[in-house]
């Protein structure tokens, strides 16, 4: 969506994604300035703890209201989501999109190695042909949940008109044929225990998010493939 004077725009996203990171700090879910021992083993001077993005009510309406006011111009008959934080967003989406659309959410499941997600049967009713979806994530990072929200709603004949969320890593700005809108897109850097540059200065290692699922890190946002072993999928 590319109102007019491009440059001020660009200049106003910063400021912008600015703004939206200090909150997530002050809900305490993005954290900097440290040197965190995430669950994978890595070592991080940032991280963002998805469990916590959505526990302070007002920002998180003005986040919601922020995403709505850009998806304004659609018209939106259902916002759909999944997860427990990102199902609190979407509510807050929902609340503020002028469409006053439907919230509908999909559960999330696992079969052997595949993930899943279903709508439970009483929505059915609510996602069917021509049905206009706004999907609402908290954090994207391989979008695999997306693809399968998006093929969910596809399959019954809805269309995806967009997909808003808090933050998305940039180097996994996965191409899902849709419209992205993020609030922060922001990556940071981890290292390799045995090449850690906050190691070599010696900072103490803080170890208060290490105990996290495996599954989990990567959806959190910390880890990055190290020496071919592969990433978990989220
Ligand atoms: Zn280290």
């Amino acid at each position: 969506m590319p109102p007019p004077g491009k440059k001020a725009n660009a200049v106003d996203a910063e400021v912008r994604e600015k703004i939206h990171l200090e909150i997530l700090k002050r809900t305490g879910a993005y954290r900097t300035s440290d040197h965190f021992l995430l669950p994978s083993g890595h070592h991080a001077p940032e991280y963002i703890d998805k469990v916590l993005v959505t526990t302070e009510p007002s920002f998180t309406e003005g986040l919601g209201a922020v995403i709505a006011k850009h998806f304004a111009a659609w018209p939106v008959d259902v916002v759909l989501s999944t997860g427990l934080g990102a199902l609190i967003l979407a509510h807050c989406v929902a609340r503020a999109h002028p469409s006053r659309p439907i919230l509908a959410y999909a559960t999330k499941g696992v079969t052997g190695p595949r993930r899943l997600v279903t709508l439970p049967d009483e929505f059915h009713k609510v996602i069917d042909q021509g049905t206009k979806v706004l999907i609402v994530e908290d954090l994207i990072t391989t979008g695999e949940t997306l693809r399968l929200l998006i093929r969910l709603v596809e399959r019954r004949g809805g269309q995806v008109t967009g997909i808003g969320c808090l933050w998305q890593r940039n180097s996994l700005r996965v191409d899902l044929g849709k419209p992205v809108f993020s609030l922060v897109s922001r990556d940071f850097p981890t290292y390799d225990p045995g090449d850690c540059p906050l190691c070599r200065q010696g900072l103490p290692l803080n170890r208060e998010f290490a105990r996290a699922e495996p599954a989990e890190e990567e959806a959190r946002g910390g880890a990055k493939p190290v020496r071919g072993r592969p990433l978990p999928r989220a």
